[in-house]
């Protein structure tokens, strides 16, 4: 029998990946909730179907192989009881090492656990304000725009973001530092040292790059993100001068750039002490120091297209791109300030966010999210203490990225190894990929089990 109430204890806001596993987890752990889904009266303008956790693009999950890491993330959601995990794994289609689905099959199954559930009630609403009770937010990178208002008077409008802008991101260890060196932004430092890798280019390799860069493909953008490429050419300058995509800062002109994110101030050649006459600089973007972003290379080619210009600039020749670069219609909120490692709002502590709102990008992070979100706000309700994963988890370590990244370009993040504390070198030396890959998971999984022992 229903149980469902017009007082819930919980509500959901949005019934996409996220917030179907939070409303799941939620009631499993005894709350009553109520779940609201806009569509199909307010659409989105990338969804189709009238589903629950609708996939919007690929039907793909990603890597299933715990050696990479969002397979690694999917064995964690296993062992914590995701129950889109679960119906995923019901409606996958054969995809060699990686979880696809059928994307009706699978929608419909969460449809149907979430319609049938005893302690959920769905509600066909476009939530306008974000409730005065316990809430999670997750409404997705779509989010409707009355509803994003309410969220920009709780955060402030500073907070909250409509479109991503990320530059690469790279290996460290895949930076030729016979080419490349170290220095601060705008300033040699001495005796090799400081927090950029600078990547030096002569005019001869300037030319030749912006010249790739300006003919390279890029990726076409769906009808709801125009926005980006009229905010670019009807001089919507108060979005996104900021932000540019740099190709197309490029076909404002040759030196652009120059003048631009390469610029070169004082910066000189290693071996001749002349001065640069471009540069690219990466600047550290995780705690352990494995991973750096390309400054001020927000970019919309496709990734083929990335790793085939990029590689062009000195030094990046065998660069490993660790994420690539986009530019989307993105609503999301400035996590670091916001947000506590348990997807807790610091300044109203009944509100949770989970999803690509709070900055975690990809499905699986998503459902992730949602899982914790669920869990926590159900602890949250029944005063018990809220989980914070170990960060040698994949889940533990994106929810610290997200909430502890760096001010100046926080962008949404997918589940990566880079995030991870280092492993420790063999006794060998290095280890390689998928050795090191094991070894991550390996000791996700020791710290994972550990801390749900005493966590229960
Ligand atoms: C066009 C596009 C393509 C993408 N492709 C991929 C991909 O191929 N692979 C991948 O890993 N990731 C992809 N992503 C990124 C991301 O993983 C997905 O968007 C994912 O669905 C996000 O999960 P979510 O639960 O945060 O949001 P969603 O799954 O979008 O769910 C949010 C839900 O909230 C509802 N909602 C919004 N506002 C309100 C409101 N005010 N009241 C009530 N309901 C509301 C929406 O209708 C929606 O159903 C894509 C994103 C976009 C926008």
């Amino acid at each position: 029998m229903s149980i469902v109430s017009s007082f819930p204890d919980l509500i959901v806001v949005g019934g996409g990946l996220a917030g179907s596993e939070a409303a799941l987890q939620a009631a499993q752990a005894g709350l009553t909730v109520n779940l609201y889904e806009m569509r199909p009266g307010v659409e989105t303008g990338a969804h189709v179907t009238t589903y629950l956790a609708e996939l919007v693009c690929s039907n793909s999950l990603g890597s299933y192989e715990i050696e990479k890491a969002s397979g690694l993330l999917k064995k964690e959601l296993e062992i914590l009881g995701s129950f889109l995990i679960e119906l995923a794994k019901e409606s996958a289609v054969p995809a060699g090492g990686a979880l696809a689905v059928d994307r009706d099959l699978f929608a419909r199954r969460v449809t149907d656990m979430i319609q049938s559930h005893p302690k959920i009630r769905v509600i066909r609403e476009e939530m306008t304000e974000i409730p005065p009770s316990p809430t999670i937010i997750a409404s997705g990178p779509l989010t409707s725009k009355r509803l994003s208002e309410s969220i920009a008077t709780l955060t402030g409008t500073k907070h909250l973001y409509f479109f991503d802008a990320i530059a690469p991101i790279i290996q460290a260890e895949s930076v030729n530092m016979e080419i490349a060196f170290r220095g601060q932004r705008y300033d040699q430092a001495d005796g090799g040292q400081g927090d950029y890798i600078n990547c030096p280019l002569t005019k001869e390799e300037y030319e030749t790059f912006v010249e790739a860069l300006i003919s390279a493909e890029r990726i076409r953008l769906k009808d709801f993100e125009k926005q980006i490429e009229e905010g670019v050419t009807a001089g919507a300058k108060e979005y996104f001068e900021g932000c540019l995509p740099i190709e197309v800062m490029a076909c404002r002109g040759k030196q652009s750039l120059a003048f631009g994110p390469m610029k070169p101030i004082g910066l000189f050649r290693q071996n001749t002490g002349k001065k640069l006459y471009a540069v690219v600089q990466l600047r550290q973007d995780n705690l352990a120091g494995s991973l750096y972003n390309m400054v001020g290379f927000q970019t919309n080619l496709t990734f083929p297209e990335q790793k085939r210009v990029f590689r062009m600039i000195p030094g990046l020749e065998n660069a490993i791109f660790e994420r690539f670069g986009q530019m989307h219609r993105n609503t999301f909120i400035f996590s670091p300030a916001l947000l506590e490692p348990t997807l807790q709002f610091k300044n109203r502590p009944d509100i949770f966010f989970a999803g690509q709102i709070c900055g975690v990008e990809g499905y699986a992070g998503n459902i992730a999210t949602g899982l914790l979100a669920g869990k926590n706000a159900a602890r949250y309700i029944q005063n018990k203490t809220l989980l914070r994963l170990p960060s040698a988890t994949m889940i533990g370590a994106l929810c610290e990225y997200i909430t502890h990244a760096d001010e100046k370009d926080f962008q949404p993040m997918k589940a990566n190894f880079g995030l991870l504390p280092t492993i420790k070198k063999l006794n060998n030396g290095k280890p390689g990929r998928k050795e090191r890959g094991l070894m991550h998971a390996e000791r996700s999984n020791q710290e994972l089990s550990a801390y749900l022992k005493e966590n229960s």
